[in-house]
């Protein structure tokens, strides 16, 4: 069992959420995470069982970058909205740079999530 988040811009939700129910199969063995609203959503729309953080315009994209840094998340899948300024874009960043410098498995657009799941149900 792997430790998963799922992040999505507010543009990319529906998007998200229609990935993971096509993928359900294949992320519901793993432990989930999600920043707030987009946990708030998972939860109500798919069978997941997730655990929400806070929001990520109030701390939630930090606490991930938080759970890199302890080395307690395996897989980031964010579905980043490429067409909108974010008020956050800070947290944003430091999230994907953390992935990058702790080299943690992480897709920021839907064909790389979907490489993802496959390759952790290997
Ligand atoms: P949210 O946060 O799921 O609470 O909307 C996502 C984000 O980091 O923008």
């Amino acid at each position: 069992m792997k430790t998963i988040a799922l992040v999505a811009h507010d543009q990319k939700k529906d998007a998200l959420i229609a990935w993971a129910r096509t993928h359900e199969a294949q992320l519901a063995p793993h432990r989930l995470f999600a920043t707030g609203t987009t946990g708030g959503r998972l939860k109500a729309e798919t069978g997941l069982a997730i655990t929400p953080l806070k929001s990520g315009p109030l701390g939630g994209d930090a606490q991930l970058g938080a759970m890199i840094a302890e080395e307690d998340l395996d897989a980031l899948i964010f579905f980043v909205d490429p067409l909108s300024a974010m008020p956050h874009d800070v947290d944003v960043k430091s999230l994907i740079r953390l992935a990058i410098l702790y080299d943690t498995l992480m897709a920021v657009n839907e064909a790389t999530a979907t490489g993802i799941v496959r390759c952790l149900a290997d």
